[in-house]
């Protein structure tokens, strides 16, 4: 059996006043996978992400990262470590207003490690694959939002990295557009690229072959798109995917 590409043990954040976002966590990602995170509001996504994202770290379990505790990593490697193993995808696109669609793409390799000259032609190669060759000299204020999207879907995907965290990838998208980052998201993954996305939306999750469902601060069910049930309530593991 081959070493997850994240797993999450345990883990527990809570927040000064006694809330605990996570409480018990537990989730592991193998590589090639495409998994969304799925709950209501306030349900605890957002906290995971940010465990799993090395953005945070919790206040007791462990995460591991292609086979390292980050939990106890000091920040610079953290950040090194983020760099290469790790591409983000967000709600409201965060691209920068002053740069082309290319040297957007191009900032996703700046904590990897590669040299300036071969930037340009990596991020063009990342355009093409998310079909926007033909709008690499664009900034992003002459992009729609679906092509923004898109612009930082090959950002994430720029450095190859073991896995890519969206979060909320659809959410300030209309529906047509939304649907289409979907399927390009769903696309990668068949390409090789293991993605968990975070949302709230069920039928986005509805399409997604696994489904980890969260509720407050608890994953609730971890099924296949079989319906096969990984791990119920009660955390007892069930028929495998
Ligand atoms: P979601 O992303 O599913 O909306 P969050 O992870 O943002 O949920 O929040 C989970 C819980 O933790 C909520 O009850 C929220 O109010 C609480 N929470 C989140 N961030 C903080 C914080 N910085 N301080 C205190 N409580 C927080």
């Amino acid at each position: 059996m081959h070493t997850p590409v994240l797993s999450v043990r345990d883990a527990v954040v809570e927040y000064p006043g006694g809330v605990k976002a996570l409480d018990g966590v537990s989730l592991e990602i193998r590589n090639g996978e495409l998994l969304g995170i799925v709950g209501p509001s306030g349900s605890g996504k957002s906290t995971l992400l940010n465990i799993m994202g090395t953005l945070d770290r919790p206040t007791g379990g462990t995460v591991v990262i292609a086979g390292q505790d980050v939990t106890t990593l000091p920040d610079r490697q953290l950040s090194a470590l983020r760099g290469r193993w790790l591409g983000f995808v967000f709600q409201q696109f965060h691209l920068s207003d002053g740069l082309t669609a290319t040297e957007n793409v191009a900032t996703g390799l700046l904590y990897a490690g590669v040299p300036r000259r071969q930037r340009r032609s990596l991020a063009l190669a990342a355009l093409e694959r998310v079909g926007l060759a033909h709008r690499a000299g664009h900034r992003p204020h002459e992009l729609s939002g679906g092509e923004r999207q898109r612009v930082a879907i090959a950002r994430a995907l720029v450095h190859a990295p073991t896995l890519v965290l969206a979060d909320e990838p659809t959410g300030a998208l209309d529906t047509a557009n939304g649907r289409a980052v979907l399927e390009l998201l769903t696309q990668l993954n068949e390409e090789g690229t293991t993605i968990a996305i975070i949302t709230h939306d069920r039928d986005i999750a509805a399409r997604l072959p696994r489904r980890v469902e969260i509720q407050d601060g608890r994953i609730v069910t971890d099924t296949t798109a079989r319906g096969d049930s990984v791990r119920d309530r009660s955390g007892a593991v069930g028929v495998a995917p």
